[in-house]
């Protein structure tokens, strides 16, 4: 097998995985209950990192 199509093999596993754990993230995100850290642009879920804008 070529390095090439290893590397594409490879990158396809990556994808599915990477979609697999965002789903989850997303999963974990749902259920949370939020506590927000503020900055001046952004607030951030200390427990699950959800990100929220707060400059429109
Ligand atoms: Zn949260």
């Amino acid at each position: 097998m070529s390095r090439v199509i290893q590397i594409a093999k490879q990158l396809k596993e990556l994808e599915l995985e990477v979609n697999q754990l965002k789903k989850e993230l997303i999963n974990i995100q749902k259920i949370c209950e939020h506590e927000f850290q503020k900055n001046d642009y952004i607030q951030v879920c200390t427990k699950c990192h959800y990100i929220e804008s707060l400059y429109w």
